[in-house]
């Protein structure tokens, strides 16, 4: 026996009992369900979306630390930037400006990456923005960098053809002691021909037999009779540099050897034209006859050097 129901009627003021078919009743009950049921995915569905899961809480806090940690990634890459601008510059203008190397343009220290296509696969990233702004900060440092890197390798280079040129130039005197100049370099009576003619190097006397020096790193050209020169060395220093000594008493290397600055390679004689014991001495600039005291730099006091320069073209 189900509870009885009453439904009141209005017209007789009287509750009278209602019978409810078997169908109504089990439609009651369904209807109990469905509405429960309803609720039950309702609360799931704001749950769901609304109450974070502890692995959710555990995760977006993961996330607000890698923002944070993004960020004080991308002022860290400002900074090396800030350091490396410094480099730049004080490479282009200090470093390479020593080494007479030009300045590195502008459009290959500073690449440039063509947009965000680049950056495509972060966009699904929900910031985005600053993963982009700092990969492209990063990228840009890094390719900087390399371009800087290349400079001081450059540079090094330079750095060892120069040492090689100042070892190689003719800079010291060719004889030992105290330089006796007896002929200049210039327009001067030839003492022999007696006429106006170019002396095209100086004349330093000393005794026969006296070690005549290279003057600096390089190798043999020429060993053996020259015209007037009588037994002459022609030393070819590389970098446009040549060097010759004149009427040579004995010749002491040979046609392509290698000779070190101060190395002796010859001695003072007084072969071919020449009226006295004494090394004519030339030195040629990238095939110009050039003053040769002008390189006698090396091993004289700025004083010393003067004084050379004045007797060298007034004597
Ligand atoms: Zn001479």
């Amino acid at each position: 026996m189900g509870k009885a129901s009453y439904h009141f009627n209005s017209q007789t003021l009287i509750y009278e009992e209602v019978h409810h078919s078997i169908g109504q009743k089990i439609w009651a009950v369904l209807k109990q369900l469905i509405i429960g049921i309803g609720i039950g995915v309702i609360l799931f569905i704001i749950t769901l979306y609304v109450v974070d899961s502890p692995r959710e809480r555990q995760l977006k806090k993961e996330n607000e630390l890698l923002l944070i940690q993004y960020g004080v990634l991308s002022r860290r890459i400002d900074e090396y930037q800030k350091v490396l601008d410094d480099l730049q510059e004080r490479d282009d203008q200090l470093y390479r400006a020593v080494f007479n190397a030009d300045p590195i343009p502008t459009s290959i220290r500073r690449p440039g990456f063509g947009g965000t296509n680049r950056y495509e696969h972060l966009l699904d990233i929900s910031n985005f923005e600053l993963v982009v702004s700092t990969t492209q900060k990063l990228d840009v440092v890094t390719k900087e960098m390399y371009v800087q890197s290349n400079s001081y390798d450059e540079l090094i280079e330079l750095l060892k053809r120069k040492e090689e040129r100042m070892n190689n130039i003719p800079a010291i005197r060719p004889l030992p002691g105290d330089l006796r100049i007896s002929s200049g370099y210039g327009v001067r009576v030839h003492p022999i021909f007696g006429d106006l003619r170019m002396h095209t190097g100086i004349d330093l006397n000393a005794d026969a037999g006296t070690p005549i020096y290279a003057t600096g790193n390089g190798t043999v050209e020429s060993s053996g009779w020259n015209g007037g020169y009588g037994n002459c060395v022609v030393l070819d220093h590389g970098f446009g540099f040549k060097s010759l000594y004149g009427h040579c008493k004995d010749l002491l290397v040979k046609r392509g050897q290698k000779v070190k600055r101060g190395q002796k390679i010859a001695t003072v004689g007084m072969t071919g034209v020449a009226n006295g014991n004494h090394v004519h001495y030339e030195v040629w600039v990238k095939g110009k006859i050039d003053n040769p005291a002008k390189y006698f730099f090396m091993d004289l006091s700025p004083e010393e050097y003067n004084e050379i320069l004045y007797i060298a073209e007034h004597r």
